[in-house]
C-alpha cells in the first residue's frame, strides 16, 4: 500500500499513448496497430471510430474514458481507471483521436503520468488536418499560395470566450487549420476577417474526416458559416482557411463521399 492507501505493485504498468488518426483504419500506423490488436486493456476517447474499435481484441478491456465537451477542464487529464490499471502494474494502450500531441490534452496526461515516474510511450499519429486535406485534395503548403499552416483551436483552455480572439492568435497570412471549431465557426470567420483576411477567402468545413460519412462544404469565409449549416455538418469537424482551398484537386478518396458547396468558388 502507498501512503495514499492505493494499492501499488511492485512494477508499474506502462501507457502507450497512441495516436488513432482521424477515422480510417488503414491510417493507423503499424506500431499503432500492433499495440490495440495486442492490447490487454485500453482506454479510448469518444473520438476513436467504431471501425478502429472493433480491432481491439475480444479479449481485452475496453474502457471508454473519454471527456465530452463541457466537462469539468480541472479534472485530471489522466482517469482515475486508467491510473488504477498503472499502478497495479498492468500496461493500458491509451487510444486518442488524430495525434496524442494536438489538442486533445496528451501532453496533460504525460506531464502528470511522468509525475508519477509511469513510463510513457507516445506514438504518433496522423492529425485530422492531415486526414482532411488528404481526402479533400487540399495541399496545405502549396508553394505558390501558403508559407505555412497553423493549427489552432477556436476554443482557449478554459472558456470559449475568454482569451484573446482567434483574429489576434493565428498569423493573416498562409493556411489557418481548425480545431474544434465547428459550433463557434460565425464568429471565427467574422473575427478572422476584422483581423485582415479577405472576405473572399477560400474555406472549407470537413465533418467525419477520412469516414464513410465524411462530408464537406466549401465556400468563401463571409459565406462559410452559412454554407455549413445549411449542409447541417455535424461533427468532429475541421476548418481549413486558405488559397490551398481553391487549389484543390479531386483525389481518388475510397469510401467517402465528399458534398462539396462550390457556388461561391
Ligand atoms: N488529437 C486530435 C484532435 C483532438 S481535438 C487530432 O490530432 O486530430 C478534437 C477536434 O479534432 C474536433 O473538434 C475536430 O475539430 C477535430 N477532429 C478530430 N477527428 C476529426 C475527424 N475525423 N474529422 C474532422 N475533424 C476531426
Amino acid at each position: 500500500m502507498s501512503p495514499s492507501g492505493v494499492f501499488t505493485a511492485d512494477r508499474r504498468g506502462r501507457v502507450y499513448l497512441v495516436g488513432a488518426g482521424p477515422g480510417d483504419p488503414e491510417l493507423l500506423t503499424v506500431r499503432a496497430h500492433r499495440l490495440v490488436t495486442t492490447a490487454k486493456v485500453v482506454a479510448y476517447d469518444a473520438l476513436v471510430s467504431p471501425e478502429i474499435l472493433a480491432l481491439i481484441p475480444d479479449t481485452a478491456e475496453r474502457l471508454a474514458v473519454g471527456r465530452r465537451k463541457g466537462t469539468d477542464p480541472d479534472a485530471p487529464a489522466v482517469h482515475p481507471i486508467v491510473l488504477d490499471k498503472v499502478l497495479r502494474g498492468i500496461d493500458v494502450v491509451r487510444l486518442k483521436g488524430g495525434d496524442p500531441y494536438v489538442f486533445g490534452r496528451g501532453g496533460e496526461e504525460a506531464e502528470q503520468l511522468a509525475e508519477l515516474d509511469v513510463a510513457v510511450e507516445i506514438v504518433p499519429g496522423i492529425s485530422a488536418a492531415f486526414g482532411a486535406a488528404a481526402t479533400m485534395g487540399i495541399p496545405l503548403t502549396h508553394r505558390d499560395v501558403s508559407a505555412g499552416i497553423t493549427l489552432a483551436t477556436a476554443h482557449t483552455r478554459h472558456d470559449a470566450d475568454a482569451g484573446p480572439p482567434i483574429g489576434a492568435r493565428v498569423p493573416s497570412e498562409g493556411t489557418v487549420v481548425l480545431y474544434m471549431g465547428r459550433s463557434t465557426l460565425r464568429e471565427t470567420a467574422a473575427a478572422l476577417i476584422e483581423a485582415g483576411r479577405s472576405p473572399s477567402t477560400p474555406a472549407a468545413v470537413v465533418a467525419r474526416a477520412t469516414l464513410p460519412s465524411q462530408r464537406s462544404v466549401v465556400a468563401d469565409l463571409a459565406t462559410i458559416a452559412d454554407a455549413a449549416e445549411r449542409a447541417e455538418l455535424d461533427t468532429p469537424a475541421i476548418v481549413i482557411v486558405g488559397e490551398v482551398v481553391a487549389r484543390r484537386v479531386t483525389v481518388r478518396t475510397p469510401a467517402v463521399s465528399v458534398i462539396t458547396d462550390v457556388r461561391s468558388l
